[in-house]
């Protein structure tokens, strides 16, 4: 049967977990209780062979320890295991000592004892197969560090611990009389036969062998499962026993004579050396017998309560099993696999995503983008410039005697620079007279510029980004799509670790772009196909900014009402006439920003464009709080309010600062309709006002300037691309889609390539290789519609492991031909 103990405590630790029926049967357990200092410790220390419990005067055992003591023949190992701590196997025994003392120090003082068992396992080929729960010793005095409290919380816990059917261990030390052993009046509450009771007396070396003979012999204070007498510390000279024979014995034992001094004897010779125990047949005796009476006794309950046990379990194991049929179709899951499919649905979406973003999506993107920078370039080469409209009465005819483009290159930068991008068309012709504007060679100037401007606007850099972030936002939208929501930190681990891995790769895929796109910057050829393309989808650009242009000036309209708007516009556009008084846009502007986040530009002049017919209304008088923009009121102050001067800003309105020494201003109220009013009138104008005509002003002047460069690219000569100095928006289109093309070529391969192999694996590692299998289970935990059912597949489990066990011991009992069970 040396197999039939081990598979009980199995069960029994198993069914620890499994949460049975209140009425089901339970397996008993070996409970040890006794007073303090009664030698309980030094007992269970015997029995294990190895020190490992807390001692100390002050030390007080707070809470049960269930101790499982695993025999394990074929090792040479010994060690502890806390599996609740998951601190691994333990070789050193003063590290089980140093823990336990911790577990019972986190006992809060106030608690004083606590019901939560420490589960400690002790793996040996020197120990047998038992389990053992040790108790708090009893405590007889209570002094200041012991309170009654203590006393009393310490016999309730021993209370619920002696109840049936579990096995009582009652230590007592034999030098303490019976009658007071506080274990035995326990015991005898609980079970007054001693049926389920076992004594051990302790310290049997301390009282005369007749005396420790009698209390053995089990006659005043009788137990159905007897005494076992005990010496667990090494028996010195004082201890050998008082009468004349002790010294006798002791000198046949050859350790020389006298009753004090020589060497401590062992629990054995101690036995060996007094008769009343060496001659007593009936007696128990030493730890061994201790050992194997309680491995026997244990056995022996256990196997009484099989039959009622396999019953139970096999019943609530159908019950599992039903249940798990009805509410999951039988459906296998573990928390691994759970993890796995988690991710194996992940990586399928990754999958789908990375067919989804493939080559031609990256560059339709990347040419969307490079085609708005393109906007920008041709917005600051061509349609801030006054003289816009001169490109288009250019003709083909005079185009055709330009010399070609990279002829001209090599006449004027004889060492491949390209030209300056800081030249406005003044610094080009040098000269700056009235007609270089209808020069062919200011404008091939201009194109040149534009294709600098746009090559070297950081394309790897801005390419690569707009991939990485588009790449990553893919990804935020991947993981947070359930049941990765349930997950929240495996969903920041994926962020982490991807945005890792595109920053390694991202220095490089720049760099690689960037030098793809160099020969880009000096010459551009396309075929006559990607010319068409690109005009079409110039076309649609220029008509897509004509309308942004539009609904930014509606809002622009609707905010300021039309005709206060329109009269502001006609101030700042005689004030713009002044050449002492530029104004510009500024270029942090909102609205400047809003129409285009990107487009760097502030027009040089925007009176030009205001000239127009039927604009020509007197401008209205509005007076809006000044506030304290003193140096915007400054801006239009040389012809409206040449004294109005405040440059600490505390004026507060302008009717009450306006200064009575020249004409007074007239104070129109917003609403009033005093358009037609003839009589122009000194006026001031809000600076919040001034910007946002200087804004409206702008947005009129792009869009002229628009209107122009949509009818020109119309043009038939445009559809050719010998005369790309007429359209330059066109080249610039030819030029962004293949900068795109080259971009995307490399950033596949050095950064997306890579990212979708390492992805997946990335996923697996970080996500399941990686992780213990608590980890993975408190991940499966996560997902609360799992939660259920991992608990009735890991019940179900258990039983079925309970139950093969049960039915392997009945099988081994009965080929045996020894019955089990019978309660
Ligand atoms: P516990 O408080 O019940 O756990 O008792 P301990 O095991 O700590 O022992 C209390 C004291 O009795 C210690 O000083 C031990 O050394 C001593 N002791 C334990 N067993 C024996 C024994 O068999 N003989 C003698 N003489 N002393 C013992």
């Amino acid at each position: 049967f040396a197999k039939l103990i081990k598979t009980l405590i199995e069960i029994q630790n198993i069914l620890k977990t499994v949460q049975l029926d209140k009425g089901a049967p339970r397996l008993p357990s070996i409970v040890v209780i006794g007073s303090q200092s009664s030698g309980k410790s030094s007992v269970l220390e015997a029995i294990v062979g190895r020190s490992f419990l807390p001692k100390g005067s002050n030390m007080v055992t707070r809470r049960p320890i269930e101790l499982t003591l695993v025999h394990t023949p074929h090792s040479t190992e010994t060690y502890g295991e806390f599996p609740d701590l998951g601190l691994g196997r333990i070789r050193d025994f003063s590290q089980i000592q140093k823990t336990l003392t911790d577990l019972n120090l986190a006992v809060p003082d106030r608690d004083c004892v606590s019901d939560a068992p420490i589960d400690l396992r002790i793996y040996s080929a020197s120990v047998p197969d038992l389990k053992l729960v040790d108790l708090p010793g009893y405590i007889q005095v209570h002094t200041r560090n012991q309170p009654r409290e203590l006393k009393d919380k310490i016999r309730g816990l021993c209370e619920r611990y002696i109840q049936a059917p579990n096995i009582i261990l009652a230590v007592c030390a034999a030098d303490v009389d019976l009658a007071n052993s506080e274990a035995l009046q326990a015991s005898r509450r609980v079970d007054p036969l001693g049926l389920r009771t076992l004594g051990v007396i302790t310290k049997m070396d301390t009282v005369e062998p007749e005396l420790g003979q009698a209390v053995l012999r089990n006659q005043d204070y009788p137990l159905h499962l007897g005494y076992v007498g005990v010496v667990c510390k090494p028996v010195t000279g004082a201890h050998r026993g008082s009468s004349g024979t002790t010294s006798r014995l002791a000198a046949r034992l050859g350790r020389g004579g006298g009753e004090t001094g020589g060497e401590p004897l062992t629990e054995q010779q101690y036995f060996q050396l007094h008769p009343a125990y060496r001659d007593d047949r009936q007696l128990r005796l030493g730890v061994p017998t201790l050992r194997s009476t309680l491995v026997g006794v244990l056995e022996s309950h256990m196997a009484s309560h099989l039959t009622e046990l396999i019953d139970n379990v096999q019943s609530e194991l159908e019950e599992a099993r039903y249940q798990f049929k009805v509410h999951y179709s039988d459906q296998r899951i573990s928390a691994e696999s759970y993890a796995m499919d988690t991710l194996d649905q992940l990586k399928r979406r990754f999958k789908d995503l990375t067919a989804q973003f493939g080559r031609h999506e990256i560059r339709r993107e990347i040419r969307r983008m490079l085609e708005e920078r393109a906007m920008d370039v041709c917005a600051q080469v061509y349609w801030d410039d006054a003289h816009v409209k001169q490109l288009a009465e250019l003709t083909p005819h005079v185009l055709s005697a330009l010399p070609a483009m990279h002829n001209y290159y090599a006449m004027a930068h004889p060492r491949g620079h390209a030209p300056s991008s800081s030249g406005h068309g003044a610094e080009v012709n040098g000269g700056g007279n009235g007609d270089q504007y209808g020069q062919p060679l200011y404008w091939q100037h201009k194109l040149e510029r534009g294709q600098s401007l746009l090559t070297k606007s950081g394309v790897g850099r801005w390419s690569t980004q707009l991939i990485v972030d588009t790449l990553l936002r893919n990804l935020r939208g991947l993981v947070t799509e359930p049941p990765l929501t349930y997950h929240p930190g495996a969903q920041q681990l994926i962020m982490q670790f991807s945005e890792a891995m595109v920053r390694d790769r991202y220095l490089l895929a720049v760099e690689q772009v960037e030098n793809t796109l160099k020969p880009l910057k000096y010459e551009a050829e396309c075929s006559d196909a990607e010319w068409r393309e690109a005009r079409e989808r110039t076309l649609a650009n220029l008509r897509r900014e004509v309308s942004l242009c539009t609904a930014a000036l509606h809002r622009l309209q609707e905010q300021v009402g039309k005709r206060k708007l329109r009269a502001a516009m006609k101030h700042v556009a005689t004030l713009a006439r002044d050449p002492h008084n530029p104004v510009e846009l500024a270029a942090d502007s909102p609205l400047a920003r809003s129409i285009r986040t990107a487009r760097p530009t502030v027009p040089a002049a925007v009176a030009e464009v205001v000239e127009g017919p039927g604009e020509a209304t007197i401008p209205v008088g509005v007076v809006e709080s000044v506030g304290s923009q003193a140096a915007a009121v400054h801006n239009s102050s040389s012809e409206t309010a040449g004294d109005y001067d405040d440059p600490h800003g505390t004026v507060g309105t302008a009717a009450a600062a306006a200064p009575a020494r020249t004409t007074t201003p007239v104070v129109i109220d917003v609403d009033d309709d005093s358009g037609t009013d003839s009589t122009p009138q000194a006026v001031v104008y809000s600076p919040r006002l001034l910007d946002l005509a200087r804004q409206a002003l702008y947005l009129r002047h792009r869009r002229v300037a628009l209107k122009y460069r949509l009818a020109a690219t119309k043009f038939r000569a445009c559809k050719s691309q010998a005369n790309r100095v007429l359209c330059p928006e066109i080249f610039l289109h030819t030029l962004a889609a293949k900068l795109a093309s080259h971009a995307v070529l490399f950033i596949q391969v050095e950064l997306l390539n890579e990212f979708y192999f390492q992805f997946p694996r990335e996923l697996d590692h970080r996500l399941y290789y990686g992780l213990t299998r608590p980890q993975i289970y408190q991940f499966a935990r996560e997902n609360p519609q799992i939660v259920h059912q991992l608990d009735l597949a890991e019940r179900k489990a258990k039983l079925e492991e309970v139950m093969q066990k049960l039915l392997s011991i009945v099988h081994e009992t009965s080929g045996s031909g020894s019955g089990v069970g019978g309660g």
